[in-house]
């Protein structure tokens, strides 16, 4: 596997456009910094639960600006990064993981 090879269809080519689609196709998102470049790998699993709870749009395209790096916030900046799905192994801290309950109940909707 190469790292940092972006990975954004299906098994049937269709793209990945939010990020409920990408933890179902446990896919993780490489935040890239725009400012300074620092690089996190997030697991889509726990960010698609962050954003289910506070009701933020699951659409990638619009998911960049609740991710603010914070490297740059120490030193008085603000920057959104770059977002690509991808199957790298997730890095550092992440989101708290959703029950397996709540896991469970986004899977079989998708499954019907
Ligand atoms: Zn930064």
């Amino acid at each position: 596997m190469t790292i940092g090879q972006v990975d954004d269809r299906d098994h049937i080519g269709r793209a990945l456009r939010t990020i409920e689609q990408c933890a179902l196709h446990r896919r993780s998102l490489r935040l890239t910094c725009q400012r300074c470049r620092l690089v996190r790998v997030l697991d889509a699993i726990p960010v698609w639960w962050l954003f289910q709870q506070r009701g933020w749009p699951h659409d990638l395209s619009g998911a960049a600006r609740r991710f603010a790096c914070s490297a740059c916030r120490e030193t008085g900046h603000r920057s959104e990064p770059t977002i690509e799905v991808g199957r790298d192994r997730p890095e550092g801290p992440q989101p708290p993981y959703p029950d397996e309950r709540e896991w469970k109940r986004l899977v079989s909707r998708y499954r019907s």
